[in-house]
């Protein structure tokens, strides 16, 4: 028998599951508030009789994550966790710091499926989808290792979050009204390489999450060579989703663009991807890209990204480079987990 992930459950199916035990309703409470302390059995919950622990540990199980390394950018306090679930599996998260407080970034899935050429995660393919509990986990993880508490979240660690929709949606869901870690939908980024149907389904939602798509090329020729999922969605298909999404939430969409050299960041794909963005709602992040073991990519030098980001904003675009943080530590997801042996490692936990 499969044991129910307890720490996943909302409140009202929590209460439902305690219900078909016959079981008041202010246990719920109770265990919930041991959930969102962060406890990992049910021997800890010690105001709950004996026997309802002895029930929920036969029918249940709390995931969590345990850090299994952790490095420190000595430049500017960005740290890098990988993390190892309960079944072994290891996945990533770096919690960065800025003049507004603390951003997380967390991992939905254990690799990715979408094969992206220029991306570390997707090399071996997708393992497993996380749960709701384990995102959650990955913020608790972080907030008590530093004492610090998490402000804001970006879906942009391993995997890719609409590819694992109903699990992050949920987590969502929960980061919204339950009462542990508690962070507002503005306060929330989903980073997507582009499933366009789920794109529409996120808007249905309305949620008022920032919505970055994984652009990196203007057109379908070089993002069809650069991502597999362009050759499933066109270029003119996302923008049309992206602008739907704002039409609905009214929120403005932020376009990543990872500047390779000599591949993508050419005058001329600026100059397209002014053609195809000016007039939207939009901001456009160009981000140095990062060498991959085993590939032979290099990041477009800084008089090319000055270039290209010139000629976007000159053509009326909202664009900007983003900043490296945890420079020092290769802060960028799906690299660790691959590259554990090469780590500029400062302190191991356990
Ligand atoms: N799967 C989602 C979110 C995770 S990837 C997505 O693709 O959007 C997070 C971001 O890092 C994406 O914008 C992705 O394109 C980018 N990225 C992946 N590999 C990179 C690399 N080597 N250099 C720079 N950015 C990279
Ligand atoms: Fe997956 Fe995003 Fe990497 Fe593409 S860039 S392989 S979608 S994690």
């Amino acid at each position: 028998m499969t044991r129910i992930d307890i720490k996943s459950l909302p409140d009202s199916e929590l209460t439902a599951l305690l219900k078909d035990w016959n079981v008041p309703a202010f246990r719920a409470k109770q265990i919930r508030n041991w959930l969102d302390n962060g406890v990992s059995s049910f021997a800890e919950m010690n105001n709950l009789p004996l026997s309802l622990r002895k029930q929920l540990e036969e029918h249940c199980r709390i995931p969590s994550v345990k850090i299994l390394r952790r490095l420190v950018s000595a430049i500017d306090e960005t740290t890098k966790y990988l993390f190892e679930l309960e079944d072994g599996h290891t996945v990533e998260s770096v919690l960065m710091k800025y003049k507004h407080g603390w951003s997380q970034c967390l991992s939905t899935q254990v690799g990715c499926r979408m094969g992206c050429s220029f991306c570390a995660t997707g090399i071996d393919g997708l393992a497993r989808d996380l749960l709701p509990s384990e995102m959650i986990a990955q913020i608790e993880a972080a907030e008590a290792d530093r004492g610090i508490r998490v402000s804001s979240i970006v879906l942009m660690g391993m995997g890719e979050p609409l590819d694992n929709y109903a699990n992050v949606l949920r987590f969502l869901e929960m980061l919204e009204t339950e009462g542990g870690v508690h962070i507002g939908m503005r306060h929330i980024s989903l980073s997507t390489c582009g499933l366009v149907n789920r794109i529409y389904d996120l808007a249905e939602r309305n949620l008022q999450i920032t919505l970055s798509i994984s652009l990196h090329a203007p057109n379908n020729e070089l993002r069809r060579r650069l991502m597999p999922v362009a050759r499933k969605w066109t270029v003119e298909e996302l923008l049309a989703a992206c602008k739907a999404y704002t039409d609905k939430t009214g929120r403005r969409i932020s376009y990543e663009y990872a500047m390779i050299d000599g591949v993508n960041d050419t005058d001329a794909c600026a100059h397209e991807l002014v053609r195809r963005l000016k007039g939207t709602l939009c901001h456009v992040n160009l981000i140095p890209a990062n060498s991959v073991a085993g590939k032979d990519q290099k990041r477009s030098s800084k008089t090319r990204l000055k270039a290209f980001v010139d000629i976007l904003t000159a053509g009326g675009l909202n664009a900007t480079v983003r900043r490296t943080l945890g420079s020092d530590i290769n802060a960028s997801c799906g690299q660790l987990r691959r590259q554990q042996e090469h780590g500029v490692e400062q302190i191991v936990s356990e």
